[in-house]
């Protein structure tokens, strides 16, 4: 058979074309078979934050702190917080906003439970009873196993109480250091526990279970959340102590510790550079901070996951007085003055007179609580 050059060209053409089609067809079957039950790859992690670069740094020696009694936003107190950005105008829009509204999964997610949360107390030694025993009596009786005691002496009736006693051995002072000190053990603990959020109280406050709960079901664990009552109205500025002998300006809000405040447990593993294993203790020397200041620095300066305020936690710097009456067990936790200031208390009447119950702590349990065996009504039925 004879081919002209032209022909055999137009043959070849043809035929490697039929062989391309064949190569097409047969790609998906040389692909190698995944394996079976072979688990999806991790996602790299979400990247640490590093220090903001944004600020300029100049020389400041002292932490402006500006106290602030009573900041006046009582009306706001039954409102689920949302984040400042939203909220009151703002030093910073939020670059992640995690309130509920982006948790559109949220009504599928398990729900929260009492048992998911850690509930941390501060207190020292001279306090194990003047305290503490009332607390017992009153709301970590019904949240026993998630409770945990923070405190700085031994005290073998107290164990008795509970077998969540830590003893930090931190020095039993009210200094900044011992402070941090503590917090640095509660927060080793909380990481410890696998619990899902971390809240943190003093030992002058009431914490009402059901609004604790309600409150974190309204977020995710494994999101950034850090929900507080801010106690300045406006953020703090502090001096961070920088590498060689400078210091740098930083402004950051934090929730105040003697009103309480949640971290979810997403955010606190973010913390762990700067948290964990006596971490905190260098960081708190950084900025020369007590630990509620420091526990903000982490997460609004370092990790920039802002806070979001909220006036559902109460601490005795504010004017509890104020607070209506019809309001008050919603909220989440609760305080009363100390010896400087004993009529600073939540406006509740019920059984107990304000000698027989000067923190308003068991009339509260006992609206909550009705059924408990010391409260009025059922020692009279
Ligand atoms: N506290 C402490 N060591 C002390 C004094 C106080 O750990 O030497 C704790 C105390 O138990 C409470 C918190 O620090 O949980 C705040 O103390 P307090 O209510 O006396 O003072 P505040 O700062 O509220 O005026
Ligand atoms: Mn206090």
């Amino acid at each position: 058979m004879h081919l002209s050059p032209v022909g055999l060209s137009k043959h070849c053409f043809l035929v490697s074309l039929a062989l391309c089609a064949l190569l097409l067809l047969l790609i998906p079957t040389l692909q190698a078979p995944q394996r079976q039950g072979e688990p999806p790859q991790p996602r790299p992690h979400a990247r640490l934050a590093k220090p903001r670069s944004g600020h300029e740094p100049h020389r400041t020696h002292n932490a402006t702190v500006h106290q602030s009694a009573g900041n006046g936003k009582d009306s706001d107190v039954n409102q689920l917080p949302l984040p400042r950005g939203r909220r009151q105008g703002s030093w910073r829009v939020p670059k992640r906003d995690s309130t509920r509204a982006s948790f559109p999964g949220s009504q599928s997610r398990e729900p929260l439970e009492q048992k998911d949360i850690f509930i941390a107390v501060k207190t020292t030694r001279k306090y194990h009873i003047s305290r503490l025993q009332l607390l017992f009596q009153t709301w970590v009786s019904k949240a026993k196993e998630q409770t945990f005691i923070f405190t700085d002496g031994e005290d073998k009736e107290l164990k008795q109480k509970s077998g969540n006693i830590i003893n930090t051995n931190c020095s039993a002072s009210h200094t900044r250091q011992a402070l941090c000190c503590k917090m640095s053990v509660e927060y080793d603990k909380f990481i410890e526990s696998q619990k899902k959020w971390f809240c943190h109280v003093d030992d002058d406050n009431y914490v009402i279970l059901p609004s604790l709960l309600r409150l974190l079901s309204s977020y995710s664990h494994t999101q950034d959340v850090y929900l507080g009552r801010p106690s300045l109205d406006h953020p703090i500025e502090a001096a961070e102590r920088v590498k060689s002998d400078g210091s740098m300006s930083v402004k950051f809000w934090f929730a105040t510790g003697g009103a309480g405040f949640c971290i979810s447990r997403g955010l606190a593993l973010k913390m762990s550079p700067w948290a964990s294993l006596g971490n905190f203790i260098t960081t708190a020397e950084k900025i020369r901070l007590p630990d509620d200041c420091t526990v903000g620095y982490i997460i609004e300066a370092l990790l920039e996951v802002p806070l979001m305020h909220t006036w559902l936690f109460h601490s005795h710097l504010e004017n509890l007085q104020r607070l209506p009456t019809a309001d008050i067990l919603r909220q989440v936790t609760l305080s009363y003055g100390g010896v400087e200031n004993r009529r600073n208390v939540v406006s509740i009447g019920g059984d107990f007179s304000l000698t027989e119950d000067p923190s308003r702590f068991k009339t509260v349990h006992c609206l909550l609580y009705p059924e408990t065996h010391w409260c009025p009504r059922n020692i009279r039925n």
